[in-house]
């Protein structure tokens, strides 16, 4: 056939199959007696079949598609939290005959070429996603009425998913429980919105799983889900370069038409769009200001206190050259938290305590920040009261209730609302902050800086702090200063110098959370320059702590069991500052340096750093410090109705009985998984070859042994405590003996060392020494198949589940 027929015949085709599956009705017939909501994408809803149909008159043209989480499952383990936004996906609507394809284009593989041949050999290289296909139920002109019942009523954002992935058992969307609510299903000019209610169902729960505590029956979870198709941003927003000394979230993908030469890896910050109204001003308005909104359900006082700390902001934004760019307020009445106009400050409660986060919806092309949303969990600021209650056991008789405790949660509140506001901006966790001489930024976790008065009284007023981080006004610099096109990277580049040069530098979450990790400055929750100066200091505080630490903990009429819940975050105050002084012990402090900007590369931290640190963890397996008194001993009994034990209670081998022995055992293992920690270990071993005042490997574990098994012997309680805290020990070593994921060299002076232990332990008639020795040489006949005991853990620390994203 000549090619001219050929392309006949396929149009010819074309027609056909177009004409065969025409739609008999106009929209307008097959929407008679519909509820009509007109919006981005108008809205048609059949209330007699529960259907609902959307009309489309652009195809072809992007938007943006996002689920959340409405109504959550309020546990934080399982992470189905209320208001959890899902991801921002760029979407188009595309027709094929008598289909509708909503089609998830590859942003990750881009082309900045302008010829279209180019273009197109990046497009069709890479895989889109069809994200669902919708049947054309009626059509005038270019506008096709579809309908989109089954689309939104599918579990778009993962909650059988998330479910199965958490352990909690194989659950199905149900559709004879599930259905659209009209309540919430809204349309607004640039964003319509649909939520549904859906119930998961399974006929096996998982016996005593995470559900039972906050579903009223484990075989059926019913939440809501909400889905967005959002208009794109207007043109005209700049995007700005990611530098990772920064301290931005990057938006990152792969430019494969870059000419060669240049990198093909491109990186963007996220940020809003924020102008100034006169650019040639030093400080102008904006020319629309940043607003967040605060919700309704936060209770007084903290609903303020949420208001001026996400305001510290605006200090931020005056450093960055704008006047009245950044305001809060509390959300108006009538105004729809769900409107894509409105950034949110939200306050969700769970059955546990867990982390807050701040989210956005970004454009993944540009990394444009188009809506904040905060996520701000309620039990945060009841931990933070416990905390104090644990510090000033305030209930006296005859006293009034200290103000100091109410003013350290409020604080923390304010301090937390910018920290989570301030990754709605854009911007990452800086772990290092703590550490600068010019205070620390409110991106870093803040441990309450707890100080000792004239007359040696616990004192929380300076427990947070206030305003706004010098760290925080560079990183909104960076990302929102405006400068002329010709010299945006100059004045980019000057503005980290200029941080630089004031000891202002950025180091993340990657570098600080590992248990293992080097970096002697980035920590969670530490405080101070010196990470083992602080730790000798806080182990005084908590000393002082606990010797005033009595019934006054709780408040009269308390159960008397419940003393042990205040007693936790206090028996464990300085878990954190070990962590951050153990990071010391083999440390490498080091930048996100580049190329020619003068930063420090590498440093392995100085020898008597690194024995100072050594010596003040290690301070913290003494047995003295671990146990308890015995005038408090006698105020535990065991839990009564209605007050049982839970994760956040300590560990016990005692049944009912509290167990101070165990509770020291927990604190020991906390330290002992820093000490003997399998990358610490190897550095240890590496720094010393090739610094030889370097501590080695050895010397950690001689110093370990010189202050458990081979310190002089207690008596009573605090021999009892010291034997387990030795055998501890002794398992954790082992442990890391057996590790083949660490190296040969690591395992072989551990090997060592423990059968040196092991002699000089067998000629004793200690009970807990014989038994040693026995495991010693069980672990050296057989380390491959040798199992170290499981650790006695303590209750969690930090807000629970590590993986918090913000
Ligand atoms: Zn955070």
């Amino acid at each position: 056939m000549p090619r001219k027929a050929l392309l006949h015949a396929a149009v010819a085709l074309a027609t056909v199959l177009c004409t065969a599956s025409l739609p008999a009705e106009t929209i307008a017939q097959k929407t008679t007696g519909m509820h009509h909501v007109d919006g981005y994408f108008p809205l048609d809803y059949d209330a007699k079949a529960g259907k609902l149909y959307l009309t489309i008159d652009r195809f072809n043209t992007d938007f943006l598609y996002l689920d959340q989480l409405p109504y959550g499952l309020g546990q934080n383990d399982i992470g189905l939290d209320r208001g959890q936004l899902g991801e921002g996906r760029v979407v188009r609507f595309e027709r094929f005959g008598p289909k509708i394809l909503l089609v998830r284009p590859n942003q990750t593989a881009r082309s900045s070429a302008t010829d279209a041949a180019e273009r197109a050999a990046v497009t069709q290289s890479f895989a889109e996603s069809v994200l669902w296909g919708f049947k054309v139920e009626a059509e005038d002109g270019k506008k096709v009425l579809i309908d989109a019942t089954d689309f939104f009523l599918r579990d778009a954002h993962g909650v059988a998913e998330q479910l199965r992935l958490t352990k909690q058992g194989t659950y199905k969307l149900d559709a004879t429980r599930s259905a659209l609510t009209e309540d919430n299903t809204k349309n607004f000019p640039l964003n319509t919105e649909v939520e549904a209610i859906l119930t998961f169902t399974t006929d096996e729960p998982v016996p005593h799983n995470l559900i039972t505590e906050v579903t009223p029956d484990a075989h059926s979870i019913t939440v809501r889900e909400h889905q967005s198709l959002i208009a794109l941003p207007e043109p005209g927003y700049q995007p700005r370069a990611f530098d990772p000394r920064a301290g931005y979230f990057p938006v990152s993908y792969r430019d494969y038409t870059s000419p060669l030469g240049s990198p093909i890896d491109v990186h963007l910050i996220s940020r809003h769009r924020l102008q100034k109204k006169d650019p040639s001003a030093a400080i102008s308005d904006p020319v629309k200001p940043l607003i967040y909104y605060v919700d309704h359900g936060a209770p007084e006082p903290i609903r303020t206190a949420l208001v001026e700390g996400a305001r510290w902001w605006n200090q931020a934004f005056e450093a960055a050259g704008f006047r009245n760019a950044f305001r809060v307020e509390v959300l108006p009445e009538g105004a729809d938290p769900m409107d894509i106009r409105y950034n949110m400050i939200q306050w969700v409660h769970r059955s546990t305590r867990g982390w807050s986060y701040g989210a956005s919806v970004v454009d993944p092309r540009t990394g444009e920040i188009i809506k904040g949303q905060v996520t701000l969990g309620s039990l945060r600021g009841r931990q933070d009261y416990l905390i104090a209650e644990s510090l000033l056991s305030p209930y006296v008789e005859g006293k009034p209730i200290p103000s100091a405790m109410q003013e350290m949660v409020l604080s923390r509140i304010r301090q937390l609302a910018a920290h989570e506001v301030g990754h709605t901006l854009g911007l990452a966790h800086n772990f290092a902050a703590s550490s600068f001489p010019q205070g620390a930024s409110v991106m870093d976790y803040p441990h309450p800086y707890i100080t000792l008065d004239a007359n040696n009284q616990i004192d929380l007023s300076h427990a947070y702090a206030t305003g706004i981080g010098e760290w925080d006004k560079v990183a909104i610099r960076y990302g929102y200063s405006q400068f002329p096109a010709s010299s945006e990277a100059r004045d980019l580049n000057a503005i980290l110098a200029e941080a630089q040069s004031k000891g202002l530098y950025f180091i993340t979450d990657e570098d600080a959370r590992p248990l293992g990790s080097a970096h002697p400055h980035a920590h969670l929750w530490d405080n101070g320059a010196d990470p083992a100066d602080e730790l000798d200091r806080i182990l005084k505080i908590r000393a002082t702590a606990l010797n005033n630490f009595s019934a006054n903990a709780i408040r009269p009429g308390a159960p008397m069991a419940t003393l042990e819940d205040t007693l936790v975050p206090l028996y464990l105050l300085h878990r954190y500052q070990t962590e951050a002084a153990a990071k010391e012990i083999g440390g490498l402090d080091y930048r996100y340096a580049l190329r020619g900007d003068d930063q420090l590369t590498t440093a392995i931290i100085s020898p008597e750093q690194q024995r100072h640190a050594l010596h003040s963890v290690i301070s913290t397996l003494d047995p003295a410090m671990l146990t308890l008194p015995e005038s408090l001993l006698k105020n535990l009994p065991p839990r009564p109705p209605a007050y049982p034990r839970t994760r956040e209670s300590f560990p016990a081998n005692t049944g009912l009985a509290f167990d101070p022995v165990a509770a020291a055992d927990s604190a020991a293992d906390l330290t002992l998984a820093l000490l003997f920690e399998p990358s610490r270990t190897a550095r240890l071993i590496e720094y010393h070859a090739r610094e030889a005042n370097s501590p080695s490997l050895d010397e950690l574990i001689d110093a370990t042994l010189v202050a458990t098994w081979k310190a002089p012997r207690q008596s009573g309680l605090a021999l009892a405590v010291q034997q387990s805290v030795e055998t501890e020990t002794l398992e954790h070593l082992l442990a890391l003996g057996a590790n083949t994921t660490t190296s040969a060299e690591v395992r072989a002076i551990v090997r060592a060392r423990a059968a040196k232990l092991g002699a000089d332990l067998a000629s004793s008639t200690e009970p807990n020494r014989i038994a040693a020795a026995a495991r010693i040489d069980e672990f050296l006949k057989h380390p491959e198949t040798f199992k170290p005991a499981p650790p006695i853990e303590a209750p969690p620390g930090m807000p629970i589940g590590n993986d918090e994203i913000q």
